[in-house]
C-alpha cells in the first residue's frame, strides 16, 4: 500500500530556485513523477523553460518554468505574484541555485615550502569580488527567496523549505573557500530558521549531497579534453564508500521524505546523500 504522507503530497506546489540545472531538474521529475506541480525558477530562462516543458509532457501534471535571479528581490517578488496567479499558492520551497565559479577558487590546495613564492596561486591570490559572487550566489541565494516565499507559508500556517547543502559545510574541500563557507552557513541559517518557523507550521530542513557529476564540479574532476577523473576526482572516489559518483535521481528520496508530511516532525536537520563520505575517515 502507498504512504499516505506520500499520497497527499499530490497536487501540490513546489517552487525549484536553480531548477533548469542537473539536480534541481532531477528532483523536479522525481516531484512530478509522485504528483507534485513544480514550478522551475533559474536565471537561465531556456533551461526554465526546457525542463518545465519536458516535466509536464512526461508525467502529464502541471510544471511552469520562469526566468529569475535569485540575488534580485524584485525579480522574486514579481515571480511570486505571477506564480500566485498563473498557478496557485506555494506549498513547497526548494532552494537549489548555487554552484562554484574558477574566481573563489585557489589553485593550490596547500601552502608548503616548496610553493612559498607562488603565494598568489593560494589564499593571497584569491579576489574579494569573486569570493563575495559565490558566498553571496550560495548564501543569500538561499536567504532572499526564503524572505519572499515563506511569508505566504507562514501567513498559512503550512509550508515546507529544502535547502540545498553539500559535503563542505561538514569539512571544506581545498580550493573553494567561499562554497564551502556559504554552505556551512546554509546549515547554520537551516537550523535557526527552523526554530524561528516551528510553531507556526512551516519545517525548513536541508540535504547534503555528495559528489554527483555536474557543471559545477565538472572542471574539477574531469579532464577537460579526456574526460578522465583528475587526481581530485580520484580522491573523492577514493574518499566515497560506495566507490561511485551519485545519480541526480539518488536524491529524490530524501527529497520526496522532507517535503512530505512522511518528516512531519522534522525540522532543523540536514541529510547527507553522499554513498557514505561523510561517515568515512579516510582509512
Ligand atoms: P547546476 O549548475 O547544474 O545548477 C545550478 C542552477 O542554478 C543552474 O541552472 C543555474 O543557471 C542556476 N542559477 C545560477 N545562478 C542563479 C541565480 N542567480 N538565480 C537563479 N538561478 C541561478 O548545479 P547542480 O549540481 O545541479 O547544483 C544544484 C545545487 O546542488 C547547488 O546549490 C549546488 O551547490 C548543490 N550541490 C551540488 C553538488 C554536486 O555534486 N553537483 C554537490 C553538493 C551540492
Amino acid at each position: 500500500m502507498r504512504n499516505r504522507a506520500i499520497e497527499l503530497i499530490k497536487g501540490k506546489i513546489c517552487v525549484i530556485t536553480g531548477g533548469g540545472g542537473v539536480l534541481g531538474t532531477s528532483m523536479a521529475r522525481g516531484l512530478a513523477s509522485e504528483g507534485v506541480i513544480t514550478v522551475i525558477l533559474d536565471i537561465n530562462e531556456e533551461a526554465a523553460y526546457k525542463v518545465a516543458t519536458e516535466v509536464a509532457s512526461d508525467y502529464g501534471v502541471r510544471s511552469f518554468g520562469f526566468r529569475t535571479n535569485v540575488l534580485d528581490r524584485s525579480s522574486l517578488e514579481e515571480v511570486r505574484e505571477k506564480i500566485l496567479r498563473e498557478v496557485g499558492e506555494i506549498d513547497m520551497l526548494i532552494n537549489g541555485a548555487g554552484g562554484n565559479s574558477p574566481k573563489a577558487t585557489t589553485k593550490l590546495e596547500q601552502i608548503t615550502e616548496e610553493n612559498l613564492d607562488q603565494l598568489e596561486d593560494g589564499f593571497f591570490g584569491l579576489e574579494l569580488e569573486g569570493f563575495q559572487k559565490v558566498f553571496d550566489l550560495n548564501f543569500n541565494g538561499t536567504l532572499l527567496p526564503t524572505m519572499v516565499f515563506a511569508k505566504d507559508m507562514v501567513a498559512r500556517q503550512k509550508g515546507v523549505i529544502l535547502n540545498v547543502s553539500s559535503m563542505n559545510a561538514y569539512k571544506p574541500l581545498t580550493k573553494i573557500p567561499a562554497y564551502s563557507a556559504a554552505k556551512s552557513s546554509i546549515n547554520n541559517f537551516t537550523e535557526w530558521l527552523a526554530v524561528h518557523f516551528a510553531k507556526v507550521g512551516v519545517r525548513v530542513n536541508a540535504i547534503a549531497p555528495g559528489f554527483f557529476l555536474t557543471n559545477q564540479n565538472r572542471f574539477l574532476v574531469t579532464d577537460e579534453k579526456t574526460g578522465a577523473l583528475t587526481l581530485r576526482g580520484e580522491k573523492i572516489i577514493a574518499n566515497t564508500p560506495m566507490g561511485v559518483f551519485g545519480e541526480p535521481e539518488d536524491l529524490n528520496g530524501t527529497v520526496l521524505y522532507l517535503l512530505s508530511d512522511m518528516s512531519n516532525f522534522i525540522t532543523g536537520i540536514c541529510i547527507p546523500v553522499d554513498g557514505g563520505y561523510s561517515a568515512y575517515g579516510g582509512v
